[in-house]
């Protein structure tokens, strides 16, 4: 079987979907792997590496597209170059086909087994494939550094000659994957760290890493381990406990969401405004529209003293770990495809497959 990669061409874009490790891995499973020259060189991956690996370059895109059997990205390759893959072939990375027509009929047309790994269930067994917590690791622990960066105030508490700095308080809100690394981050900073999730069990988890629950007395946990939307009450009841609780608070870093819909506004253009000067808010649901109002989508503004960033695609800003876990994720998932002897396979029974494959495929 033939595995290949080319560069990202998404704007900002700097990960990449097979490293020299996987590479390795991957020709020792039987695979031929081919990159296109460069591939790596974003997330500071020389062509050498590959080759060393046991990679062959080859100088264009398109040739590497029409000739592999699995093609391996990060973001959905433009549906020009899907048209080049091979008809038939294995397309795995975040495609998110729903989001573009075009790009969904681009994969329908070559007939492609498309695995968007954005669709893998969250069971145990697929947590080693799961990018979008690998990546959430990531984005959620630069998060706190943007914040850190931003802030005209100390993170940590310091006793000094010129006196004593008391630390900052630092608001984690949503405490999935990228919140709790934001609560650790900013705990490793030395900031007083608080956290709340609508999710009942994050309590625990906030606690687990040095956190404090801030209890707003709204819990919706929903389907699959992810929350639900919040009913107009909840939501009433969170925002006006939440707006005293502001006043006090350095800095916020955000990264509420529910599948499937824009990211909640749990950060009013009042609450942002009855901040203390100086107060921070990253936030990093910015990408599915922001958690606060006032947020615009890759900008950093300044609001009457409070500076309030909407950063995107943060795990890329990390690209070289990013891409060793994204690439280990797709090497484990691309493990499924492929029989003793290397060759491709598909096990329809096996719910990783069934349940990832875009489209849907009718059950056997
Ligand atoms: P996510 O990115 O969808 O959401 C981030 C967080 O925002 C979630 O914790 C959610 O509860 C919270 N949230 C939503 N609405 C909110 C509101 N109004 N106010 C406050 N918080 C709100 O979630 P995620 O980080 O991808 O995953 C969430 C959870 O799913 C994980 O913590 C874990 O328990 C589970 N999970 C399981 C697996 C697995 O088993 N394979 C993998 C990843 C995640």
């Amino acid at each position: 079987v033939v595995i290949g990669s080319v560069r990202e061409t998404a704007p900002g874009e700097r990960r990449v979907a097979l490293t020299p490790e996987t590479c390795k891995k991957l020709v020792a499973a039987g695979a031929t792997v081919r990159i296109e020259r460069g591939l790596g060189l974003a997330a500071h991956q020389p062509d050498s590496a590959y080759v060393d690996a046991g990679a062959e370059l080859v100088d264009t895109a398109d040739a590497v597209l029409a000739q592999a059997d699995i093609v391996a990205c990060v973001q959905p390759p433009p549906a020009a170059a899907i048209a080049s893959i091979k008809s038939g072939a294995v397309l795995v990375g975040m495609l998110q086909p729903q989001a573009d027509a075009a790009r969904g009929e681009a994969i329908q047309a070559r007939g492609l087994v498309a695995f968007p790994l954005e669709r893998l269930p969250r069971t145990t067994r697929a947590q080693a494939m799961d990018i979008l917590s690998s990546q959430a690791g990531m984005a959620g622990y630069k998060a706190v550094l943007i914040a850190a960066q931003l802030a005209p105030k100390f993170f940590p508490m310091l006793t000094t000659a010129a006196g004593t700095i008391r630390p900052s308080k630092v608001l984690i809100i949503g405490a999935g994957v990228a919140g709790l690394q934001a609560v650790a981050t900013a705990k490793r900073l030395g900031a007083q760290v608080e956290g709340f999730d609508v999710r009942p069990e994050t309590r625990e988890q906030i606690e687990s890493l040095g956190g404090k629950f801030l209890d707003l007395g709204v819990s919706a946990a929903g389907e699959g381990g992810y929350a639900r939307q919040l009913t107009d009450e909840e939501r009433a009841l969170q925002q006006q406990r939440l707006a005293d609780h502001l006043k006090g608070v350095d800095v916020i870093v955000s990264t509420a969401a529910v599948p499937g819909r824009p990211a909640p506004k749990i950060i009013s253009a009042a609450m942002a405004t009855g901040m203390k000067p100086g107060s921070v808010i990253v936030d990093l649901a910015a990408e599915t529209g922001g958690n606060c109002e006032l947020t615009r989508p890759g900008e950093t503004i300044d609001h009457g003293g409070v500076t309030i960033a909407g950063p995107l695609n943060l795990a890329s800003s990390g690209a070289m770990h990013a891409s060793d876990m994204f690439a280990r994720n797709v090497f484990n998932f691309v493990s499924l495809l492929l029989d003793k002897q290397g060759a491709l396979h598909f096990d329809w029974n096996d719910e990783l497959l069934a349940k990832t494959v875009w489209p849907e495929r009718a059950a056997s």
